[in-house]
């Protein structure tokens, strides 16, 4: 069994893949060629915002939406210790500093009312308020924005998230690398904050077979601002360069694959409504395993179906019973950011983010894919239960 079944969607599409390859192939336009507008159309239509920007990575999608906004030494960028590097990593790359704000143990994504109490604690000084990262020199913070997560697919709390980002002035950038496809309140992940930025990594809900990515903004002057930083800051032609930037440019080969693959996409989020939905109904019954919660007016992508075991050993136990029956399973995330090696210089200590360290400790994913088989989706169910 596959943890994710990335060759069953290619025997749908595996034509179309073919015809739309071959055709760069033949225009030769490997780099920025028309294959990449037409994407960002596609997607930008999909999502309901002005500007799409196609890039390298999701990483770099988040390096560009903190550029376009100047973020560097001496800024605050809040966000949750319960993710991926990559969404606190940019932030350090600048030079900012990442201030991390615990989870909500429902839904994994950043606590508004946590977030409310860490800006007030930057503009205070006062780590007796909310646990606050070492600066050099003591040098103190100004809060500047914010970078919920769509964790494992699931938007952030946006409304709340906004007010606040509001009342002290912050931007908002969403990560939803892990999201395209998923909603909030009538609206998709990628229009729910000034910039959002997503990741097109084979595994993610729209993945290509390499590295890509996308920022979304309804901004004119942040579109512009991140079309100039993609490609080394470039003016008004690409040998006039106006600012410091990067080689963030998306392959027009990785565009082909991302427009073959989009075309069956809407009926893969429904698909994997369907399977999750059954997860749920046949794990409902067991005490010791919470399943995921979805708030209401809320659409999951379900880029991870994550289950939390009442503890650990329950977690080694449940993952080494469905080992043993070949079936694959995965921990996102086991060290969650702040007690990252990589940013000791923070002086983040075990315990500053409890709900983080709990859930790091008890969470786990099961194979999740559109194509997941209902015979295997019982078989797994079969193995947890009997636990
Ligand atoms: C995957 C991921 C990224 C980075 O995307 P890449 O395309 O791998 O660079 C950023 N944030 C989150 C939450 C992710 O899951």
């Amino acid at each position: 069994m596959h943890f994710i079944d990335l060759a069953a969607q290619q025997q749908r599409i595996r034509k179309i893949l073919e015809e739309k390859v071959l055709r760069v192939m033949d225009h030769g336009q490997y780099i920025m060629g028309p294959e990449i507008k037409m994407l960002e159309e596609e997607l930008a239509a999909f999502t309901g915002v002005k500007h799409a920007v196609a890039c390298s990575s999701g990483t770099d999608a988040l390096l560009m939406a903190l550029m376009a906004y100047g973020v560097g030494p001496g800024d605050a960028i809040f966000t949750t210790p319960f993710t991926f590097i990559a969404t606190a990593e940019v932030v350090a790359l600048l030079g900012a500093t990442p201030v991390f704000v615990d989870i909500d143990p429902r839904t994994y994504n950043i606590d508004p009312e946590k977030l409310e109490l860490a800006i007030s604690a930057v503009k205070e000084n006062n780590p007796q308020l909310y646990p606050l990262p070492a600066t050099r020199n003591s040098q103190t913070l100004t809060p500047r924005g914010i970078i919920p997560v769509d964790l494992f697919g699931l938007p952030a709390d946006y409304d709340l998230i906004k007010a606040i980002a509001q009342e002290h002035g912050l931007f908002v950038v969403e990560d939803a690398a892990q999201a395209f496809g998923a909603e909030y309140h009538g609206k998709k992940a990628g229009s729910l904050a000034d910039i959002a930025c997503t990741s097109f990594f084979p595994a993610k809900p729209l993945g290509g077979y390499g590295d890509g990515g996308m920022c979304f903004t309804d901004s004119d002057t942040l579109a512009d601002s991140m079309i100039s930083v993609r490609i080394h800051g470039m003016g008004s032609d690409r040998y006039d360069n106006i600012r410091v930037g990067i080689n963030g440019r998306l392959d027009t080969l990785q565009a082909a694959i991302l427009l073959a693959k989009f075309s069956l996409f809407p009926e893969e989020v429904t698909l994997r409504q369907q399977v999750a939905e059954r997860y749920s109904s046949l794990l409902a019954e067991n005490e010791s395993i919470v399943v995921p919660y979805v708030p209401e007016g809320y659409l999951s992508v379900w880029a991870q179906y994550s289950l939390l075991a009442c503890d650990g050993a329950l977690r080694s136990a449940l993952q080494d019973a469905l080992q043993k029956e070949g079936i694959p399973t995965a921990v996102y995330y086991p060290k969650p950011l702040h007690v990252q090696t990589a940013f000791t210089a923070l002086g983040y200590k075990p315990g500053d983010f409890p709900v983080s360290d709990n859930c790091a400790e008890r969470i786990f994913s099961l194979p999740m894919h559109p194509y997941l088989k209902e015979d295997d989706q019982k078989r797994i169910a079969a193995v947890i239960n009997r636990i």
